[in-house]
């Protein structure tokens, strides 16, 4: 029988809690304040009544599931709140010293100089977890509901119509059945529904599927960041202080390099981005991300430090191309929920906010029109490709797929077409599902059994390198134990038969929580998928690399998941 669930109505509802919605929310209210006053002064047209404005928000509070390198380019930010720094935003360091450096396995080269695209100067190295928590602050000083530990899990629609969402049942247990705790979610019904739900957003990739937004253009591409936050003796690095690096754990074939951020009070953050369109079936990007603090340029810095948090996620990389249709009836997409990171610069919170921030002028301008048809809501589009942040994603539009030819290939197509302002390479050069990239073992090893030094096998010393469970203690991720798992496997044979033959399960090595384990019955000899998704950092790898595509990451019971504080 169907749940009687209450229905709410709300003008606009923003479905995430991250930068892009919140600069959204934020946006609007202003622009409905300034507009209401320059009425009463006598302008012409009429009063806005009060929009109901929501933000719905999985994790536990705002800022909890916030997570990136990160350093911002403070334009949009200046335009939402020009007096950010007397208000407090938590600013680690603005950039006034920044390196490049190419490792190999024991030796690094400094490059002479920073190539224009990865020029941080006068940025700012922030938290994004921070950064997000005091946003979300001064979203709610003006009113805005924000919901934390709400999951959507549903898209309304009427018709072809988005509607609103619905949001996920709490108290039921791992078959299915109502717990004495049991709370059916709700309705949200909105005139609009904006979802910023970050990287390969669970329910944006259920509207992009059932509405084609994604026809004609390129597939969507990721990274999986692995990132620590540790404290280090005092002198090591500034706040502010940016390092890069290329090269050393990955060879040049695959996608991603290293980076360094100081931050406040002898922090520093540390991670290391691998693209998920890797050939090699044993990669695990979390032991590269072990390995990249082994090199001695990492080694040092870290030495007599300790590791503080972690945590991983997904960014999407794959550009101008794989952008899909952002507007429909009844809604828009924003920030990495719209592939909108600048994967040439390694900058998605600017262009995240800025989307924000264009979405709610064509709603607020939808509110005074009353229309939010899909004709209307394209305006969003247009505008945000008429913006800086358009404009970045055209000039760097091929940057990915040259990668996929190599790193010196983007680094030098990639570096000639940024210098000329985008005017070489124009076409679109083609790209496929990242998954499609992974190679059988047999095919990438050749018939013998790789060799440990191949699988490039590592002993954790507890001190540098963490295991996985380890390093999940510190993302601070927590799940109701008593409810269905969240990752959805369509198919076990799958697994257990050309999976397990063909790549040797690797969803036991992408992951970088520990979620998967394929063990052995010692009796019948038959594999079991043990899933242990308490663990779950909700970086969406899964999602994108499982090679069969049998995985599918749904929202687990709001407020699951990590819990943030530095990231
Ligand atoms: Fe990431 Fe999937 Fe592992 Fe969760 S289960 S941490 S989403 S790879």
């Amino acid at each position: 029988m169907e749940e009687e669930r209450e229905i709410m109505e709300v003008d606009v509802l923003f479905v995430g809690g991250g930068v892009a919605s919140l600069s959204g929310a934020l946006h609007l209210s202003n622009l409905i304040k300034e507009h209401n006053e320059r009425i009463e002064k006598g302008g012409e047209g009429k009063k806005l009544e009060e929009a109901m404005i929501a933000v719905l928000e999985k994790g536990a509070y705002v800022g909890a599931h916030g997570i990136s390198g990160a350093v911002i380019n403070p334009g949009p930010l200046k335009e939402l709140v020009p007096d950010f720094l007397e208000k407090g935003a938590p600013m680690e360091g603005e950039v006034r010293k920044e390196g490049i450096y190419l490792l190999t396995k024991k030796g690094k080269i400094k490059s002479p100089m920073t190539p224009p695209f990865l020029n941080n100067y006068g940025n700012y190295v922030i938290s994004l977890s921070r950064f997000t928590e005091w946003l979300g602050e001064r979203v709610e000083e003006k009113g805005v509901d924000i919901f934390p530990g709400f999951a959507g899990t549903e898209v309304i629609y009427d018709g072809e119509r988005v509607i609103g969402v619905r949001t996920g049942d709490k108290g039921i247990d791992p078959e299915g059945q109502k717990k004495a705790n049991f709370e059916p979610g709700i309705d949200l019904h909105a005139k609009v529904t904006v979802f910023g739900e970050g990287s390969r957003g669970s329910l944006t990739k259920t509207v992009i599927n059932r509405l084609g937004l994604d026809r004609g253009k390129n597939p969507q591409n990721f990274v999986v960041g692995v990132k620590e936050v540790w404290e280090v003796p005092e002198g090591r690095i500034e706040p502010g202080e940016v390092i890069h690096t290329v090269g050393y754990p990955h060879d040049n074939r695959t996608y991603g390099g290293g980076f360094i951020y100081g931050m406040r009070d002898n922090h520093v953050s540390i991670g290391l981005l691998t693209g998920l369109d890797y050939e090699d079936p044993y990669l695990d990007p979390h032991r590269e991300f072990q390995r990249f603090k082994e090199h001695p340029l990492v080694r040092e810095l870290l030495k007599d430090g300790k590791l503080v948090q972690y945590g991983a996620k997904t960014a999407p990389v794959g550009g101008y191309f794989s952008v899909p249709r952002l507007s429909f009836e009844g809604g828009l997409i924003i920030g990495d929920s719209g592939s909108l990171f600048i994967s040439q610069k390694l900058k998605g919170v600017h262009s995240a906010m800025k989307s924000g921030m264009l979405a709610a002028r064509t709603i607020f301008e939808g509110l005074l029109k009353e229309d939010f048809s899909a004709s209307h809501l394209e305006s969003y589009e247009k505008a945000l490709f008429q913006s800086d942040v358009g404009k970045e994603l055209y000039r760097s539009r091929n940057f990915h797929q040259l990668f996929q030819k190599g790193l010196w290939s983007a680094v030098f197509w990639g570096g000639i077409q940024w210098l000329l302002g985008g005017r070489i390479l124009k076409a679109r050069l083609e790209s496929r599902p990242d998954f499609t990239h992974l190679k059988r073992v047999a095919d990438y090893y050749g018939t013998n059994s790789p060799t440990e030094e191949q699988r490039r096998e590592m002993k954790f010393d507890g001190k540098l390198t963490f295991d996985k469970e380890t390093d999940v203690y510190y993302s601070g991720s927590t799940h109701e134990e008593q409810q269905p798992a969240h990752l959805k496997i369509s198919d076990l044979d799958i697994c257990y038969t050309r999976c397990r033959e063909e790549f040797q399960n690797p969803c036991q090595r992408f992951c970088p929580a520990n979620v998967y384990e394929v063990e052995t019955d010692e009796e019948t000899g038959k594999p079991n998928m043990k899933l242990n998704f308490s663990n779950c950092v909700h970086c969406k790898t899964c999602d994108v690399m499982d090679p069969y595509e049998v995985i599918t990451w749904v929202p687990p019971e709001g407020g699951g998941g990590p819990k943030y504080t530095m990231m």
